[in-house]
C-alpha cells in the first residue's frame, strides 16, 4: 500500500496547503518516502466541523452500532498485515516482535472497549423515584446517565506507535464513549499514523458511520497541536508525551474563552523502594528484575523505573554488585527518533556533573549515533544530594535509574514525602519488612496511582482495574486512567432528567430497562425493570 502524506479528514484525502516534512527511521537515521503535509488552518477547521456535524448522529446511535465499529476496526488493523508493523519498524527501530506484540494490545484494547459499551454499566444510569408526599417538600422523578462530551483530539505518543497513537486506547475510548475523534499524529511515524487511519476510515464506511466521526491530521510543529487545542469546536483532549508539551496544551486550553479538559500523561520517575529484609534475601533476583526493568524498550516507557531508594548498608553494597554486572551484559539499543536519544544523552550527562552523583554501571559498548543508539547506565547518590538537586527530580526518558542510598526507615519515609506525584510507586518487601512497608504505602498512596508489593512497574495491564494515571505532574488529572476500560470515563459528563416523560428519557433510564442495563435504583444496584 503506497502512501500518500496527506491529512485524512471525514473519510477523504485533505488537500492540505501546509507545509511538508519527512519522518528519518531511527535505525540508519535515512529520511523516509513521502513527504508529509502538515495540517492547514483550513484543514484543521474542516475536520473540527466535520467531526461536531457527526457528533450530533454518532452520540445517538446504539451501544451495539459503536460496538461493532470498534470491533471493525479492529479488524481493519489486522487486515493491514505486515505492511503496518514493517513500517511502524521503519519509522521507529521498534523490532518486530514488540510491535506485533503492540498490534495486538491495540486490537485487544478495542475488542475491550467494544465489550464495556455493550455491557453498558460504564454510563453510571441512575434512578431516585418520586416522593410526592415528601414534606416539607415533594421530591422529583431524579433520572441521570453519563453522555459524550463531543469532538475528542488525540495527540499520539512517539512511544506506542500503535497501542498509544491512532487508534489507541485514548481513540477507542473517546470512539467508544460516543465522541468523534480527530487525531494529531506523531511526527515521528507518520507512516504508521497514514495506515491505521485509512483502516478506521475504512471501518466506518462500511458500518455507514457519518465520516466526520474520525480525522487525522499530520503536524510536527507546535502549530498545528495547539491549532486543534484552541479550535473552539473541541471539547476534550487526550495527551501523551512530554511535560513542557502536555503542560503547554493544558495551559493553552484553559486560556481559551471556553476552557475545556485535557488528560494529559506525562512524567514519572516510579520510585521503587527495596527494605532490608527484602534486599538481604533478593539481592541477585531484584537487580535482575529492575535491569530488565530499566532496559526493556529502551528505557522508552512511561512506567520504567528512574529512582530506587534503599538503606546504605553491606546489603545494599551486594545489591548493587550484582546490578552492576547486570548492567554490564546490556547493549546499546536504538531509541525512537534522534530528538529522545538526545534529550537522553543531555540529561543523563548533567545529572552525572551533579557533585555526590557516580556512575555505578553502564553498558559496556559504546552507542552508535547513526543508529539513534543509547546505552543503559545507573547512577548512585545519597539523599541530601537528591533532596537538594532538583535535576534528580526529573523523569529522564531512556535506560537510566538513580539509586538514593538513605541512612535509616525515617529517612526512606521523608524521601517518599518529598515525592511528586507518580503514575507508580512500587516497595519489594519481605514478611519482616511488612511494618515498614505498611508505612511507606501510606504515604505512597498520596503520590502513586498504582501501588506495586515485589514487582516492576513497566508491562500496564489493559484491563477493568488497571489505574494508570496519578497526581501531577504524572497527569493532569489524577482522578482518571489513560489506561484499561474506566478511560472512558475521561469522555463523559452527567446528565440529570427531572421530572421526564418516559418518551423524552433515553431509553437507558425508562423504567422498563430495555436494553437490561446495570442501575442504581433508590440507591441499589439492579438490572430490574421498576
Ligand atoms: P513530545 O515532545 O511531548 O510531543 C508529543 C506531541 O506533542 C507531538 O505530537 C508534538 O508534536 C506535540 N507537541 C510538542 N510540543 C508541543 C507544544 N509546545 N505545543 C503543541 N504541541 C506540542 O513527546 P515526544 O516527541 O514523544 O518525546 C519527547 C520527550 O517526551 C521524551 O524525551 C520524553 O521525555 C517525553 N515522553 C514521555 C512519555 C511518557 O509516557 N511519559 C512518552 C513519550 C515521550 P510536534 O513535535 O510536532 O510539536
Amino acid at each position: 500500500m503506497s502512501l500518500h502524506g496527506k491529512p485524512i479528514v471525514a473519510g477523504a484525502i485533505f488537500q492540505s496547503s501546509g507545509s511538508t516534512f519527512k519522518a528519518f527511521s531511527p535505525i540508519n537515521t535515512h529520511p523516509l518516502e513521502p513527504l508529509f503535509e502538515n495540517a492547514s488552518a483550513a484543514c484543521i477547521h474542516t475536520a473540527l466541523t466535520s467531526a461536531s456535524e457527526a457528533f450530533r448522529s454518532y452520540r445517538k446511535i446504539s451501544n451495539e452500532q459503536r460496538a461493532s465499529f470498534l470491533d471493525a476496526i479492529a479488524e481493519e488493523i489486522l487486515s493491514l498485515g505486515d505492511t503496518l508493523l514493517e513500517r511502524a519498524n521503519l519509522e521507529t527501530g521498534l523490532p518486530l516482535d514488540r510491535l506485533t506484540g503492540e498490534r495486538g494490545r491495540t486490537v485487544g484494547q478495542l475488542r475491550l472497549f467494544a465489550s464495556v459499551i455493550r455491557e453498558g454499566s460504564w454510563a453510571d444510569a441512575r434512578i431516585d423515584s418520586p416522593l410526592p408526599a415528601r414534606q416539607p417538600l415533594p421530591r422529583p422523578d431524579l433520572r441521570s446517565i453519563l453522555v459524550p462530551i463531543g469532538p475528542v483530539v488525540v495527540f499520539g505518543a512517539s512511544n506506542f506507535p500503535l497501542a498509544f497513537s491512532v487508534a489507541g486506547g485514548d481513540t477507542a475510548s473517546a470512539l467508544a464513549a460516543g465522541c468523534p475523534v480527530i487525531v494529531k499524529g506523531h511526527p515521528a511515524h507518520p507512516g504508521t499514523c497514514e495506515l491505521v487511519a485509512t483502516a478506521i476510515t475504512k471501518a466506518a464506511q462500511q458500518l455507514g458511520i457519518h465520516p466526520g466521526v474520525f480525522s487525522m491530521v499530520h503536524g510536527n510543529t507546535p502549530e498545528v497541536g495547539m491549532a486543534l487545542v484552541s479550535h473552539p469546536l473541541c471539547r476534550a483532549v487526550g495527551f501523551t508525551g512530554s511535560l513542557k508539551a502536555g503542560r503547554a496544551l493544558f495551559d493553552a486550553a484553559h486560556q481559551r474563552p471556553e476552557p475545556i479538559p485535557v488528560f494529559a500523561e506525562m512524567s514519572s520517575l516510579n520510585p521503587i523502594f527495596l527494605l532490608p529484609d527484602a534486599l538481604r534475601t533478593k539481592a541477585a533476583q531484584i537487580a535482575e528484575g529492575l535491569k530488565n526493568s530499566i532496559t526493556i524498550g529502551v528505557g522508552q516507557f512511561c512506567t520504567k523505573p528512574g529512582i530506587v531508594f534503599a538503606q546504605d548498608g553491606p546489603d545494599l553494597q551486594t545489591f548493587l554488585t550484582h546490578l552492576s554486572h547486570s548492567i554490564g551484559s546490556t547493549v546499546p539499543g536504538t531509541m525512537l527518533h534522534s530528538g529522545i536519544r538526545d534529550a537522553f544523552e543531555a540529561a543523563s550527562k548533567q545529572l552525572s556533573k551533579i557533585p555526590r552523583v557516580q556512575l555505578l554501571a553502564r553498558a559496556p559498548h559504546s552507542p552508535d549515533t547513526s543508529k539513534t543508539q543509547a546505552i543503559p547506565l545507573v547512577l548512585v547518590t545519597d539523599s541530601q544530594t537528591f533532596e537538594r538537586e532538583s535535576a534528580l527530580h526529573e523523569e529522564v526518558f531512556g535506560p537510566i535509574t538513580l539509586i538514593v542510598k538513605s541512612a535509616s526507615h525515617e529517612e526512606l519515609l521523608q524521601l517518599a514525602n518529598g515525592l511528586s506525584g507518580q503514575l507508580t510507586a512500587t516497595v519489594h518487601a519481605n514478611e519482616p519488612d511488612m511494618e515498614h512497608a505498611r508505612d511507606l504505602f501510606s504515604v505512597l498512596e498520596q503520590k502513586a496511582g498504582r501501588l506495586l508489593l515485589n514487582g516492576f512497574p513497566t508491562g500496564v495491564e489493559v484491563s477493568h482495574a488497571m489505574h494508570h494515571g496519578g497526581p501531577y505532574p504524572s497527569t493532569t488529572h489524577s482522578r482518571f486512567t489513560s489506561v484499561g476500560a474506566a478511560a472512558i470515563q475521561r469522555w463523559v459528563r452527567p446528565v440529570c432528567f427531572q421530572n421526564f416523560t418516559p418518551d423524552f428519557l433515553p431509553a437507558e433510564l425508562r423504567d422498563a430497562n430495555p436494553t437490561g442495563l446495570m442501575r442504581i435504583f433508590d440507591g441499589q444496584l439492579t438490572r430490574n425493570a421498576i
